[in-house]
Formats: structure tokens, sequence, C-alpha cells
């Protein structure tokens, strides 16, 4: 039975990699991580000629979760595909902490495996990556990457290096869970910049750099949080996503998602939806530029409770910051410590719902744009990019 209802999914739609940049267009083999160029691929997909055209398009009916987009997934042998049960997180309205004229949903990703987001990206990447025959993986990250792709290379048998910056607010899990899964773990000393750097220059040319936007196929993961949405929302977009936002793959994966769901006609053209950049007030390089019109983030050196946001100088930063404005309406808005800890607080009193911090920065800046008029009516859906429960020095810091 199973092999039958396996037979009469939809093949894989993918047609070629293409650079958002330059425009140039690769085949989607042999493996290529970056275009010739130095800037991202995109993996890209024929959109077109679907039958049926529209919503029934978008996904096989089969279960809940990443793979059921899988013919909008870079994928193509269906034996390739790596899976712990990512995805097919809930959309969880709140009922008291609620902004006036809102109706605000937190979109629950502390529910994947090992606790965040991350999982969506790592099952996509690290399956298409070994179909291309990656055997090895190093992963730099400020903590829930590395333990997602520790946990997927695990189940692939794949070699995966994890590399960290020495930073007093990385959560301990974050060193220990890819250690437990069979990674190599190490951390370098600077800024994340730096240290992802010098944990690059140690690497050998058999090893896939698999940072943000340095391959084409985690953001393919991540573009499913949008997919799932609209299915959760009987169809239709919400007006606004709030992302809590580090190296930017959440935000273009919502603009690649959205030019996707278009293209395949499963929501109107005619939608007006926005992406909102959440990140510390010490610096928000990319939620500034989003805001203020710049072309290009200005660098700088966030540091807070929120590691997961402090990307002071993001790689393929200007490419965010336009690939993202060039799909959707974008704005964007900062926090503090003490918002990011009250509404972490609130949330699990008043709503059952334990946010990591990165989470709570998403939801905590809600009323400041609804009082500025930047949001003013609909639906508000704020991505919980992570379980609370990674983050139990937080928790145990802020009074009962
Ligand atoms: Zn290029």
């Amino acid at each position: 039975v199973r092999e039958n209802a396996a037979a009469a999914r939809p093949e894989p739609r993918g047609t070629h990699l293409a650079c958002w940049t330059c425009g140039a267009r690769y085949a989607p083999e042999p493996a290529r991580l970056l275009c010739n160029c130095g800037a991202p691929l995109e993996q890209k997909y024929d959109l077109n000629g679907q039958v049926p055209h529209g919503s029934a398009a978008l996904a096989d009916g089969a279960g809940w979760g990443v793979w059921r987009y899988r013919q909008w997934l870079p994928v193509t042998d269906p034996r390739s595909v790596i899976t712990l049960g990512e995805g097919g997180t809930p959309l969880i309205p709140l009922v008291r902490a609620t902004t006036q004229g809102l109706s605000v949903f937190v979109k629950d990703e502390g529910r994947n495996p090992t606790g965040s987001f991350k999982a969506r990206g790592a099952s996509v990447g690290v399956s298409r990556l070994r179909e291309l025959g990656w055997q090895s993986l190093a992963m730099p990250t400020v903590g829930s990457g590395g333990s997602a792709w520790a946990a997927y290379a695990a189940r692939a048998g794949v070699r995966l290096r994890v590399g960290l910056p020495q930073s007093e607010f990385l959560p301990q899990i974050g060193l220990v869970e890819p250690k437990v899964y069979g990674s190599r773990v190490d951390q370098f000393p600077g800024t994340v910049e730096e240290a992802f750097q010098r944990f690059r220059e140690g690497l050998d040319e058999a090893t896939a750099y698999v940072g943000a936007f340095e391959e084409p196929y985690r953001l393919e993961g991540e573009k499913t949080i949008l997919y799932e949405i609209v299915e959760q929302l009987d169809g239709c977009l919400p007006d606004y996503v709030i992302w809590p936002t580090g190296g930017g793959v959440g935000l273009v994966g919502l603009a690649k998602a959205y030019d996707e769901l278009v293209g395949i006609g499963a929501v109107s053209p005619d939608s007006i939806f926005t992406v909102i950049a959440a990140q510390h007030t010490s610096s928000g390089p990319i939620a500034t530029a989003l805001r203020d019109g710049l072309t290009a983030p200005r660098p700088g050196r966030p540091s807070g409770i929120a590691p997961g946001v402090c990307v002071g100088r993001p790689f393929a930063g200007e490419y965010v910051v336009q690939r993202v404005r060039a799909s959707v309406r974008v704005d964007g808005e900062t926090a503090s410590d003490r918002e990011i800890r009250g509404m972490m607080v609130r949330l699990a009193r008043d709503e059952g719902i334990m946010l990591s911090p990165e989470g709570a920065l998403a939801v905590a800046v809600v009323p400041k744009l609804r009082k500025a008029d930047r949001i003013r009516s609909g639906i508000v859906v704020c991505v919980n990019t992570a379980t609370g429960l990674r983050y139990p020095k937080l928790l145990e810091s802020n009074p009962g």
C-alpha cells in the first residue's frame, strides 16, 4: 500500500539553479554550492503547466510536514529523503497576550526535531547534499543549527563538523547536543563572523561549508513554513509574518515561498503580504535596512540574550535585503533584553507557550509596530524559531 501511494505522488519539479545576482543558470548536477560570481544560488522549479493548478498543486496530500511539498523541493529520488518528522508545527492563536485590532498567532517551530526550525533546512539540506555525493559537511552556527544538522547527519551517515563562536550567551545545549549525535564540535574566538572565518580556514576541499546562503538547499526546507501557514489559514496569506532575524535565510525563504505560491496559483498575486525582520536593539543590521529602505545592511556588533539574532555582518546581507524587498513588502523593528524577557514570561504564564528568546522578540515588536501604526489590522504570524527549553539558564534567571 505504501509503495502504491508513493508511486502516485507527483514528481519533483526542480529544473535548475539560478544566481539571483548575475542571472547565471546551472544544471541541477553536478553539485554546486555557490555561483561562479560568489553569490548565493536559488533552486528553481517548473511552476507552470502544473495540473491541477492552484492550491491543490501545493501539497501531495501525504501527511503533514516538510515532505508534503516534495514536488517543490530539490531532492530527486524519494529514497534520498532524510526525515525525522520535521515541520507540520502548530499555528497557535494568542488568547490573552493580544494587541487591539490584530489576530496574533505564534508559529511554534520549537516542536521540530532538536527543538528549532533549523530541522527543516537540515532535513532538505542533508538529503540533497548527500544525494549529490557530499559525505562531509561543516556547519557554522550559534547553536540550534548545529544541533539540527548533527541529528540529520547522524541519520544520513554523513560526517559533520560544527563550528561555534566563544560567547557567554550561547546556550550550553548547542555545544553538547551535536557531540551526542557524533559530530565534532569546535569553538573559535572573536566575533561570530571572525569565528566562522577561522572555522572555514581549517576545512579541506571535500567538505561542504553549509553556512547561511553558502549552499542553496537549506533555504528550500525553511520556505515550507509559509506553505504550511497558508494551508493552516485555509489558503490565505497572513497580512504580516514577523521573523526573528539572524543571517536572513528565514526572510528569503518567506519571499521565495511567496513567489512560488503566487506562481503555482495557490494564493492571489493581489495579496498584500508584509515580511518584518525582528532584531535586537543593540544592533539590527537587516531590520534597520528593511525599515529605512537601505540597499545593504550597515554592519554592527549586536549582543544580548537572543543569540539567534546576533549576526552583525550577515554573509550576503545586501542580497538578503534586496531579494526580500523584490518580492514582498518589508519592515523591521527591534526589541531589548528587558522586552524579550518580559515577553517570555508573559507568554508562558498567559498562553502556556515556552518561547525561545528569539521567538519572544518577534512577539515583543508587535505592540511597538501597532503603536507606531506600521501594523494596523489583520493576521500577524510571529515565528517562534526554537523552544524555550533550549535556554534553561534564561528560564532559571526569570523571576517566578
Ligand atoms: Zn552569479
